[in-house]
């Protein structure tokens, strides 16, 4: 049997030179090369006479008449020329600098030829087509040709040429899928399937080795969320009562009814609290649709039931803003609520990780690494973590070692996550959707910003918008993943402005460079209205809460996704105020245009979402690490009907998860998955 990890060296015909071309495609291994799946195929399996040729792509079948070689005069280029002929007809073909043709046509020589027939001055010829022996395995004739992702002096010629010896050798190659899965589902066989997928012998087994390859794809991702949820259940964590008179203090506390939606997610939540096995839920919401109200709903049952809650945030603004909201609705209630954050005094420290330390209910915010930092908890029952999908394989485990067991998980994104994904990467969670925003509120309004002249009308308006008493985001994007660079176009543009359209105005920095009191300082000065326009990068990106903000200006739009972008421009429009958000882009590819102006046209972050998806695929919204195994290279996310069918197999599949160990080939990647969908 073919050993699959050996070097691509150890093939006929792979030099040094060869296998530095093949490493530039990814490809190491024979198993690589292998799973090296064509990009798309050309049909040249129909055979017709040459008399019923027409202009196009043609194959046949036809002896070699004449063949002859020269060098055009002008430049240095050689020509060859031959002359085919069926008996029905005959044609011309020609080869532009491959002399090596002249030598390996020989007169009266059977071939099969494929290639495009096209008109030459006025004649019907061939240009450059392939030519081999007739045989009943052709590689570049007479079939179905796959044509491969290429590199520079590597063409997919050559690699049918490396990649077709291989096909006969792949008996015994084993199965990767569970035998009751392909039964069931009558999947091609895998050998099958990888023969058909490179050498197809027809477009209906292509379909089918296409199918099962989607089908293992689906199959793996959506079981391992399975197996998650399967091993979350099979957890215990303290059971957290509703009690309705703690639910109606804090609806008291609020200042406003809670939207149907939000009653909805929060009753959803209260009732996997009540249950002694951990939630896993993730909460689901535009930006501005009330989130944290939900939380604190949780929170505030979590505390009365005498247990601590942990809230989780990205950054150390989105904690203390977290922190001043709500300690303003549960301080009346009497539960204490600490802040625990790299930028506090050594003493302020002290105090909160003693409080964390205790078996008394308080509410401890801090940032995603308040799990890692040297915090005890005395009597964790609830953990948030906001701005997130959800909790990646290692927080868990983190969080269990630290509470003894796995307590209640909540996550909660503005990111709305297509169905699809919903049941495959995120099968593991149990989603609620806030799908309703808060009454008053007026979409945004989005414009793209092109060109100079463009951009003068847009100074006036933020000029206009300033004279109202409101206040500017301008946010400057992270140049080349370098937070130095994003640090320093921010501080450039703020002078710029300074200096050019806003010499009148207040104008402040902040960036991810800063020191974690500074940005605070700023961020301070910013919600005291004593700046009018903050200039930042990304760090604004998430969670800030400026209700007299009321214009976000993106430059170089481009640079960011549909995400991000919605995002950002949730950070204005949360007061009473027609809200403005400009997006400035010198780019005019088409697909840039497409996506901004997909900003324009909706503010439904769940479409935007789905325009994301399509264009860009999930391990860019999602920050699913970027690895092979997410990859779908045959699923499609979109395919909800292929998808649907997998997970009852799935779910079938895992109705005795002890019967899955007996596939070692299963659990390996199982384990492989679960790693890579984590979020740590
Ligand atoms: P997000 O879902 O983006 O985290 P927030 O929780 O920050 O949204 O809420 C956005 C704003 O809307 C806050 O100022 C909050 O007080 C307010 N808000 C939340 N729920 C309601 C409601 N039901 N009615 C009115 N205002 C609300
Ligand atoms: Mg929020």
């Amino acid at each position: 049997m073919i050993d699959l990890s050996l070097s691509v060296g150890s093939l006929k015909g792979v030099g040094t030179e060869v296998a530095k071309k093949l490493a530039r495609l990814g490809i190491y291994t024979i198993g690589d090369l292998i799973g090296h799946f064509p990009r798309r195929y050309e049909d040249y399996s129909k055979i017709v006479p040459i008399r019923a040729m027409k202009a196009g792509p043609v194959t046949f079948h036809a002896t070699i008449e004449h063949v002859a070689s020269r060098n055009a005069r002008a430049k240095r280029l050689t020509i060859t020329e031959a002359v085919l002929s069926d008996g029905t007809g005959t044609v011309k073909a020609i080869w532009f600098n491959q002399p090596y043709m002249a030598r390996t046509l020989k007169v009266g020589q059977e071939v099969f030829i494929s290639g495009r027939l096209e008109f030459r001055n006025n004649d019907l010829a061939l240009q450059s087509p392939s030519i081999e022996p007739p045989s009943d395995l052709p590689k570049d004739t007479a079939r179905i040709i796959p044509i491969y992702p290429e590199t520079d002096g590597l063409s997919s010629k050559q690699l049918r040429g490396l990649i077709l010896p291989l096909m006969t050798r792949l008996d015994g190659l084993p199965e990767t899928l569970p035998p009751p899965i392909t039964e069931s589902a009558k999947l091609l066989d895998r050998v099958s399937a990888i023969r058909e997928i490179h050498f197809p012998t027809g477009p209906t087994r292509l379909e089918r080795a296409r199918h099962r390859l989607a089908y293992e794809e689906l199959f793996f991702l959506i079981l391992s969320s399975l197996v998650i949820k399967h091993e979350i259940k099979t957890e215990s964590a303290p059971a957290i009562m509703f009690k309705v008179e703690v639910a109606e203090a804090l609806k008291a506390q609020l200042g406003f009814e809670l939207t149907e939606a939000q009653r909805k997610a929060a009753w959803e939540i209260l009732q996997d609290l009540m249950r002694d096995e951990p939630m896993n839920r993730l909460l689901e919401g535009d930006v501005g649709s009330g989130k944290t109200v939900v939380a604190a709903m949780a929170i505030t049952m979590a505390l009365a039931n005498g247990k601590q809650a942990a809230l989780m945030v990205p950054t150390e603004i989105l904690a203390r803003q977290h922190f001043a909201t709500l300690t303003r609705l549960l301080k009346p209630l009497g539960y204490p609520v600490q802040l625990l954050v790299g930028s506090q005094k050594k003493s302020e420290k002290v105090v909160g990780k003693e409080a964390a330390a205790t078996t008394d209910p308080a509410l401890i915010i801090g940032t995603h690494a308040l799990l890692t930092k040297d915090v005890d908890f005395g009597n964790l029952g609830l953990v948030i973590i906001d701005e997130q999908h959800r909790f990646g394989v290692g927080q868990r485990q983190l969080l269990k070692t630290k509470a003894g067991y796995l307590p209640h998980l909540l996550s909660m994104t503005a990111t709305p996550i297509p169905r699809s994904l919903q049941l495959t990467v995120y099968g593991d969670l149990d989603v609620s959707v806030i799908d309703q925003l808060p009454p008053g509120r007026q979409p945004v309004v989005t414009k793209v910003v092109r060109g100079k002249t463009a951009r003068t009308s847009m100074y006036e308006s933020i000029d206009a918008e300033i004279a109202l008493g409101h206040q500017v985001f301008v946010v400057c994007p992270l140049i080349d993943d370098s937070p130095e660079l994003a640090a320093k176009s921010a501080t450039s543009e703020a002078d710029r402005l300074r200096k050019e359209q806003f010499r009148h105005r207040r104008i402040a920095t902040i960036h991810g460079k800063m020191p974690a009191a500074e940005k605070q300082e700023v961020m301070n000065q910013f919600v005291a209205g004593a700046i009018d326009i903050l200039v930042a990068t990304t760090v604004i990106e998430v969670g800030v809460d400026v209700p007299n903000a009321t214009v976000m200006l993106v430059e170089d739009a481009e640079r960011f996704g549909l995400a991000a972008l919605h995002q950002l421009r949730g950070r204005v429009g949360r007061g009473q105020d027609q809200a403005l958000c400009f997006l400035a882009s010198n780019s005019r590819g088409e697909t840039t245009m497409e996506r901004l102006g997909a900003l324009e046209r909706t503010t439904d972050g769940f479409r935007l979402a789905q325009i994301d998806l399509e264009m860009r695929g999930p391990g860019q919204i999602y920050g699913l690490r970027q690895h092979g195994d997410l990859d779908l290279e045959f699923a499609d996310h979109a395919d909800t009907r292929l998808v649907s069918a997998v997970r009852t197999a799935a779910l079938e599949f895992l109705r005795d998860p002890r019967a899955m160990l007996q596939y070692a080939y299963v659990t390996d990647r199982i384990n492989r998955l679960k790693a890579v969908t984590s979020l740590d």
